[in-house]
């Protein structure tokens, strides 16, 4: 693994405490231990979320952050993959029409994290399959080597 493209609201953030999601930050740090480039591409609906992001203490671990108006395209994830082996290349989001889509476009591993209200959007094809899906991040850390409970549900990849 050398990187992982990071959603923002309801995949490292929950909207509604202003705080990170249990788990984040274990997860964050576990990767930045392991040398794991990490980028956060979110969406601008407002809020100021650059703010939040200092607030939070975890600009740092981040390689770059970026809240964009715009839909999240393969274009705007291939300038972070660049000469990367695709399959080196992990997204993480609650999205399916977003962040898991587009990651399937670029061939990266793509972790579907279902909560919050898009958890009933699921896949309405085998373009918008995730590779994983987990309802928490402490599982998904389990994934990923750390101590987390590795209780992968839904797994097919
Ligand atoms: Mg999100």
């Amino acid at each position: 693994m050398q990187l992982v493209i990071f959603d923002w609201k309801w995949t490292l953030y929950h909207p509604p405490s202003k705080q990170l999601l249990p788990g984040a930050k274990e997860l964050i740090e576990h990767l930045h231990a392991k040398d794991v480039k990490m980028v956060l591409v979110g969406k601008d609906q407002g809020g100021n979320m650059d703010e939040i992001v200092d607030k939070l203490d975890v600009r740092k671990y981040f390689h770059d952050i970026r809240f964009i108006k715009s839909a999240k395209t393969p274009e705007i994830f291939k300038e972070y993959i660049k000469e990367l082996v695709p399959d080196q290349v992990w997204v993480i989001g609650d999205r399916i029409r977003g962040e898991i889509d587009t990651g399937n476009k670029v061939n990266a591993r793509t972790v579907w994290m279902k909560v919050g209200n898009f958890s009933n959007e699921g896949p309405r094809s085998k373009e918008e399959e995730p590779d994983y899906t987990f309802h928490s991040l402490h599982d998904l850390l389990g994934l990923f080597g750390g101590a987390g409970d590795s209780a992968e549900t839904e797994a097919d990849g």
